[in-house]
Formats: C-alpha cells, sequence, structure tokens
C-alpha cells in the first residue's frame, strides 16, 4: 500500500490473494488493511492538505505533476492492460481500451489543472455597486475518500484521482478488494513523478471494514464512491454524522429502446455491445432492451445467431469476445438471477449456465444468456445483474416504451436507436437519465458529465462540473466604503461618536 509516500504492509500484517477469474490462479499477495491504516493514511492525508505544498501550488505547478504521470502511463500501457485483465478478467481488447482512456484522461485531467482557476473571479450587479468588490474563489476541498468498483478498476481510479489531484485536494483511495493490482500499481507512478508524500495514499482491504471507517472519520472532508446502489446508500447515511460531500456513482438498469425505422444491422450489433461488454459488468450497460412488438422476432433471432456465435475464452487471447466474470461469487449472484428470470416466467432464449467448455473449466464463464417475454415487472427487470444476462421487452407504441423505461429507480443510461434523429432525440428528452446515447452506447467524452438521475448516484463525473464536485465555492467580500458615513447600517447596533458628526 503507499501512505504518507512510503510503500508499507498493512499494520497488522495481514494479507490476502487476488485472484486470476480465467483459472483461479493466485496472482498477487495484497495488503489487508484494518482500520489502523485508515488513521495513518487519513492524517498523512491530513497534514498533507493542511500545510500544503499541494493544496496551495497553483494549477500550472500541479498540472506539470498529473500530465507526467499520463504520460508515464501512455508508455506503460501494454503492461497496464496485461495486469488489469490478469486481476479482473475483462478482456484484453477491453482493457487495452482502458489503459488508453485512462491515459488519456489523466492527460485531460491535467490540462484542466492548468485551467483550473482558483484566483478570485470578479462577480458583478452587486447591491451595493460601488460600495464593496465581491469575489468568488474555488478551492480543493480537502481530504477526499475514494472507492471504486472491479468493473474498471484501473479506469475508476483515474476517475476519481484526476479530478481531486487537478483541483489540490489530498486523497485516500480504496481498491475494489477483489481487483486491487492497478490502483496500488499506480502509486508507484505518482510517487515517481514526485507529488509530494501524503496527497495520494491507497490502500486495500475489506470494503465492510475500511470502507466505513473513511465514511465515517472526522477528518475526511468528501467521499466519492463508484458502486452498488446498495452500498451507496449506506455510504450516504454514515456520511451524514459528519455532513461529509458526498458523490456516488451507483447502479442503473438502462433501457435500449429500439424504433423500427432503426438500421437494423447496427441496432442489432449495438445492443449486443449494450449489454454483453465486460461479460455485462458494466453500470451503464444497457439491460433492458425493448422492441417494437412488429419488429420483435426477427431482431431476437438475428441476435441469437450473434450470442450463439460469440467467442469466450482466455480474456488474454484478443479473438476473445467474452471474459469470465471478476469472481465466484459474482458468478453465483449471476446465476441464481437466471434461476429468478425463469421461476418469474420469462423465457430463456440461449445459454443461462456457467461455461465450462474446453480450457474454462476453472474459470468464472457464464455463457451469454437471453431472456425473451421480460416483463418490467419482474426482479430481473427492476435489479442489477452485473453479467451477460440481457431481458428483452416487447412494446406497442414508443409511449409504452418511456413508460417501461422511467419506470425504475434507476436514472444512469438509456439508449434509442432510430433513422429518424429528431424524434430519437424527442424520446431523449422525455428519458430520466444522465446519459442517453443516440445509436450508440459506453462512448463516454471526458468533456461530458457523467451521474446519475434517481438512485443512480448524485454529482457528476467529468466536464468543468465532475472538477467542480471536488471544489468548495468560497465568497470573498472587501469593502470600499471607506468612510463611517457611508455604513449607516453600523447605526442598528452602535452609536456614532462625536467625531462622526
Ligand atoms: P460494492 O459492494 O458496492 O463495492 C464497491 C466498493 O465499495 C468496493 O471497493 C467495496 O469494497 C466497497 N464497499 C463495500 N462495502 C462497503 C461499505 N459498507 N462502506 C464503504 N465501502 C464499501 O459492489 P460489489 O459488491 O463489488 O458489486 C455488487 C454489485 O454492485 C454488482 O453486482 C453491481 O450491481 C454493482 N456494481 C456497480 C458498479 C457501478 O459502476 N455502478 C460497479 C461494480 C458493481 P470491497 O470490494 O472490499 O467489498
Ligand atoms: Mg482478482
Amino acid at each position: 500500500m503507499y501512505i504518507g509516500g512510503q510503500f508499507v504492509d498493512a499494520d497488522s500484517g495481514d494479507r490476502y490473494d487476488t485472484i486470476n477469474p480465467f483459472n483461479g490462479e493466485k496472482i498477487a499477495s495484497i495488503p489487508y488493511a484494518g482500520v489502523i491504516d485508515v488513521d495513518k493514511a487519513v492524517a498523512a492525508a491530513r497534514t498533507a492538505f493542511d500545510s500544503g505544498p499541494w493544496s496551495r501550488m497553483s494549477g500550472e505547478e500541479r498540472s506539470d505533476l498529473i500530465l507526467k504521470a499520463g504520460a508515464i502511463l501512455k508508455e506503460r500501457m501494454k503492461d497496464y492492460a496485461r495486469l488489469e485483465s490478469l486481476d479482473s478478467g475483462g478482456t484484453i481488447n477491453k482493457t487495452g481500451a482502458d489503459a488508453f482512456l485512462a491515459s488519456r484522461q489523466l492527460t485531460f485531467f491535467g490540462e484542466q489543472a492548468k485551467r483550473f482557476n482558483s484566483e478570485p473571479q470578479p462577480i458583478d450587479k452587486l447591491m451595493r455597486e460601488g460600495r464593496s468588490f465581491n469575489y468568488t474563489i474555488r478551492e480543493p476541498i480537502g481530504v477526499c475518500a475514494q472507492i471504486i468498483p472491479w468493473n474498471f478498476p484501473y479506469m475508476m481510479a483515474i476517475w476519481k484521482l484526476g479530478p481531486a489531484l487537478a483541483t489540490g485536494n489530498t486523497v485516500v483511495l480504496k481498491p475494489a478488494s477483489d481487483t486491487p493490482v492497478m490502483a496500488l500499481e499506480l502509486a508507484k507512478v505518482f510517487d515517481e513523478v514526485g507529488i509530494p508524500p501524503g496527497v495520494v495514499n491507497i490502500i486495500s482491504g475489506p470494503g465492510g471494514v475500511i470502507g466505513e471507517a473513511l465514511t465515517t472519520h472526522p477528518d475526511i472532508d468528501k467521499v466519492a464512491f463508484t458502486g452498488s446502489t446498495e452500498v451507496g446508500r449506506e455510504i450516504m447515511s454514515k456520511a451524514a454524522g459528519t455532513l461529509k460531500k458526498v458523490t456516488l456513482e451507483c447502479g442503473g438498469k438502462g433501457a435500449n429502446i429500439v424504433l423500427e425505422d432503426a438500421d437494423l444491422d447496427i441496432a442489432v450489433d449495438g445492443s449486443i455491445w449494450a449489454s454483453f461488454y465486460h461479460q455485462g459488468q458494466v453500470c451503464e450497460s444497457g439491460t433492458r432492451l425493448m422492441l417494437d412488438a412488429k419488429g420483435h422476432d426477427k431482431f431476437v433471432k438475428e441476435m441469437l445467431e450473434k450470442l450463439e456465435a460469440m467467442k469466450i475464452g482466455d480474456p488474454l487471447d484478443p479473438s476473445t469476445q467474452l471474459g469470465p466474470v471478476v469472481s465466484e461469487g459474482q458468478m453465483n449472484s449471476v446465476l441464481r438471477y437466471i434461476e429468478i428470470g425463469k421461476k418469474e416466467g420469462a423465457v430463456l432464449a440461449c445459454g443461462g449456465q456457467q461455461e465450462t467448455g474446453k480450457g474454462l473449466e476453472k474459470g468464472w464463464f457464464i455463457q451469454p444468456t437471453l431472456f425473451t417475454g421480460v416483463t418490467n415487472n419482474m426482479r430481473i427487470a427492476r435489479e442489477e445483474i452485473f453479467g451477460p444476462v440481457l431481458g428483452v421487452m416487447k412494446y406497442n407504441n414508443v409511449e409504452e416504451a418511456i413508460e417501461m423505461a422511467n419506470d425504475s429507480i434507476f436514472g444512469l443510461s438509456a439508449g434509442i436507436w432510430s433513422s429518424d434523429i429528431g424524434k430519437a432525440k424527442d424520446i431523449a428528452s422525455r428519458l430520466r437519465s444522465g446519459t442517453i446515447w443516440i445509436n450508440e452506447w459506453h462512448i463516454l467524452s471526458e468533456r461530458a458529465p457523467f451521474g446519475g438521475y434517481k438512485q443512480s448516484g448524485i454529482g457528476r463525473e467529468f466536464g468543468d462540473v465532475g472538477l467542480n464536485e471536488y471544489t468548495e465555492l468560497k465568497a470573498l467580500y472587501v469593502d470600499d466604503a471607506k468612510t463611517r458615513d457611508n455604513k449607516p447600517w453600523y447605526d442598528m447596533v452602535v452609536s456614532r461618536s462625536k467625531s462622526d458628526n
């Protein structure tokens, strides 16, 4: 782990193994932190924030170091993609894209640091114009706890560290227990470029213990979390004790609405991309596929052909399209949802089981699974499954599709496939979700805000808005009234002295 600029073990000396989901083999021995380690990391981050230099550096100076780190990530892209595949089971194509994007995104945050203006910004159109100068100043929030999930372990670390560092905060980051490797590896990069000790702290260990210690810690000013809605709720309620700032990026159940006039070639492949990318372990996946009743059968038939041809295999083999899910626990959870779907009366159109074909026996593979006949009240339509399982629903008219799409506690993402962009935009304006794609899925720009409506989250990442989530806004009032006579309001509580008369 990395605390106060030192590479350290857990105070207890405890360790655990992280496992390769492809073959069940151990890939690394990882420190298993406890509350004492949290206290140490928070103390280091607090001292670094309160005494500087990081929090008081100019944006340009911070930018310089962040950009250096971004350049190193670019050089090591291939190595990091491989590590991430071994740790998470993500296919090398997916982790390769992640590694490319992580370096690009950190570079983006580095550029933002340069533009981040902590200089006073004048406010005009004041109430008592001419009697005062008023300014706003954006400042870092302080010590930020950052808790991230296992589906994009490397990229989520960058999404969290990037904006926090760009704005001068110090951080304690906790990766998911299943996928700690890349976050710990990143500590080496920040150390190498000379980010001052205590600015970045990375500790690994159980969310229930460390996560809670971070969330309730009096010396932490903000908690940023990505993961399940259930844990998000817990974090919010625990953070209430010290009124920490909280940003949450939680679950989703993306509605994917295919209109009758959609280009079928693109929409079929696009809907598979939307829901099976990374074995379906993506919060903004399109997991509720809504098809027009008239086009339904043809669409499903084409989809089934493609799903049955999907290449399941070793994540490190570039021809693999579907890798294992992250852990045995996750595999069992997904298989349980498949059983629930069957019991609820959905029709299993393909897949539905663990895949144990040759060479895959020791891994946590699940066949690409399609349910048809799904209705929006079924648990498989209401809850996040987070595996290669897609449910198809029929609609009779677009109004019905919109209603079903919005009938969810989640509001992270949605998508519409249509050759009529005007119509698609109209529908987009009525969907209660933070990101909406038209004829596409998963593609995110670091300049566009990302986050959830409803119980999918609070706050946004990316864009200027994402940067602001790591800042406090200060108002500065500088008097320009000059004489006591110009301050008659003082008379409300104090008499003027003789010399004033
Ligand atoms: P999770 O439990 O929400 O875990 C996310 C992070 O929170 C991990 O670092 C975890 O640590 C930590 N954590 C766990 N309990 C905590 C607590 N009480 N206080 C503070 N932090 C805590 O997610 P998961 O169990 O890995 O996955 C479960 C479900 O979450 C998935 O099936 C999926 O539905 C959803 N999920 C959503 C996203 C997303 O991007 N929106 C990502 C992953 C998962 P440990 O790893 O040590 O437990
Ligand atoms: Mg692992």
